[in-house]
């Protein structure tokens, strides 16, 4: 991996507290899911660091919200010309720990950044309000001010954009942040801190606290212990999204939860059937299909099913499976062994109940954790794969006749995140985005997110919004204050 990298200072095995690296005794491996084989061992810590680094956040945090917002923005904007700077490295690291393509981790790495950029502009619009008075001798204001101390929890499937998306909001608007990120991709959380260091970030303002899967509880615990941290941002499961929020209830902490998804794509008899393929391909098999708004269930109205069938099966079978540094690969790795199993029985789980496999279905011939990109046919309510988060390179396909059949299949799911629909009908348009329970609808596109677009989700997929005007709110609280003259 070092001999990779354009600049090997950005690989760093210890967490980063208070502006410091800070080694352990205990260490964990991060692993190529490409290859299998260990490419580092990183400092594992637990509640005594955690602690530590809510210590630092704590200490950063007046005179960081106290410099002006042209200097947080300033440092936002130089964090993100070094993260541009060194793109080549980040992705990198990030096809090395987490799988994903070469191609696809350059453009994650660019998808990060913009996040920074975005934010850095942002920093300087958290404008305040002064109200109408209720009375002559009294004037009302609205400032908006940092909640204080941070804690962001992050998966490993986008290692730099989750944490990008959740770290530039708060920053911006002066609080400080304690990551803690996935056990899988440790790896480019540290690079981003050495970037953020380099870029002149005050100690303790931005803090990386690394564990493997065991120690994960712990760090949890003690961030969510704290009263110290005022708010909890975290991308993950929804299991791990609820016991997050109630380990928060006693502190009464504010949450942004990013959870499980369970995205429809719904193909209508009057798309554009070659688009709606392509989109299919894009939302789908996109980081080996592992991204919480992958077309999780593809519903395919009957009188267009064989066609779209056919189109999609032709291209999916033209994928390239490989390691993600091999040429032209568009289907990497799965993240690890549980993850594969999980694809594996439910794709048995479908045939055994009467569905066709039309293409792919197995491990892939090299081995390891590579799943041959898969379509499969005849799916139905009754098979796991309906109501389960599939994360791998399998679509299911299911029919169906009519616009509200469509629409009620669509909704039947305890996840609302992002939903997809392909027509030409400017009515159904309407009728069908305004019917969908998600937070998010994609129409006639299977890639939608930005960072000038709010992402996030409604059911049991969490709350609060990232990204766009709205990604700073959830960093901030509402000061009203009341001010009498003579
Ligand atoms: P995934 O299935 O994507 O791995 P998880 O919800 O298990 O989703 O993991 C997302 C993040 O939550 C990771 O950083 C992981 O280490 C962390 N995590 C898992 N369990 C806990 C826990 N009990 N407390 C705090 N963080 C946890």
């Amino acid at each position: 991996l070092l001999t990779r990298l354009k600049d090997p200072t950005l690989l760093r095995s210890e967490a980063y507290i208070n502006g410091q690296w800070h080694a352990a005794t205990r260490c964990f491996e991060v692993i190529d899911p490409g290859t299998g084989t260990a490419i580092a061992q990183v400092a594992n810590l637990g509640d005594a660091e955690t602690r530590l680094a809510i210590d630092a956040a704590e200490a950063a945090f007046p005179a960081w919200r106290a410099q002006t917002a042209r200097t947080r923005d300033t440092l936002l904007r130089r964090w993100y010309d070094l993260i541009q700077a060194n793109k080549e490295d980040l992705a990198t690291l990030i096809t090395a720990e987490g799988g994903k393509t070469y191609t696809e981790s350059l453009g994650e790495v660019a998808y990060a950044a913009s996040f920074v950029e975005w934010f850095s502009e942002q920093a300087r619009r958290v404008n305040g309000e002064i109200l109408p008075s209720n009375t002559a001798d009294k004037r009302l204001l609205i400032t908006r001010e940092p909640v204080g101390v941070c804690a962001a929890i992050t998966p490993w499937n986008f290692p730099a954009a989750m944490i990008t998306r959740k770290v530039a909001p708060a920053l911006a608007v002066g609080c400080t942040v304690v990551v803690k990120p996935a056990e899988q991709t440790p790896l480019t959380a540290l690079a981003l801190a050495v970037l953020a260091a380099r870029a002149g970030m005050p100690p303790g303002v931005f803090n990386v606290v690394t564990g493997d899967a065991d120690a994960a509880p712990a760090i949890g615990g003690t961030l969510t212990g704290d009263a110290r941290v005022r708010k909890l941002s975290f991308t993950g499961s929804t299991q791990v999204g609820r016991l997050l929020m109630a380990q928060s209830a006693p502190s009464l902490k504010r949450l942004s939860l990013e959870l499980g998804g369970n995205a429809p794509f719904i193909v209508f008899e009057d798309a554009d059937l070659d688009a709606a393929v392509d989109g299919a391909i894009a939302s789908k098999y996109r980081n080996s299909g592992q991204v919480c708004v992958s077309a999780n269930r593809i519903l395919v109205q009957q009188n267009v099913m064989d066609a779209f069938a056919d189109k999609l099966t032709a291209k999916v079978q033209a994928l390239k499976v490989g390691h993600g540094f091999e040429n032209n690969v568009q289907i990497g790795p799965l993240i690890d062994a549980s993850g594969l199993a999980k694809v594996q029985s439910l794709v048995a789980d479908a045939v055994s109940k009467g569905a066709t496999v039309l293409t792919g279905g197995k491990p892939d011939v090299r081995g390891g954790l590579y799943f041959q990109p898969t379509v499969i046919k005849g799916v139905t309510a009754d098979m796991r794969m309906k109501h389960e988060e599939i994360f791998g390179p399998v679509a299911p396909l299911f029919a169906f006749s009519t616009e509200a059949e469509a629409i009620r299949m669509a909704n039947d799911t305890e996840f609302g995140l992002a939903a997809y629909f392909y027509t030409r009908d400017a009515g159904r348009i309407f009728r069908v985005s305004e019917a969908l329970e998600y937070g998010m609808v994609g129409v006639n596109t299977g890639l939608m997110s930005s960072e000038v677009a709010p992402f996030g989700g409604v059911k049991q997929s969490g709350y609060g919004r990232e990204g766009s005007q709205h990604g700073v709110d959830e960093y901030l609280s509402t000061k009203y204050t009341c001010l009498a003259i003579e």
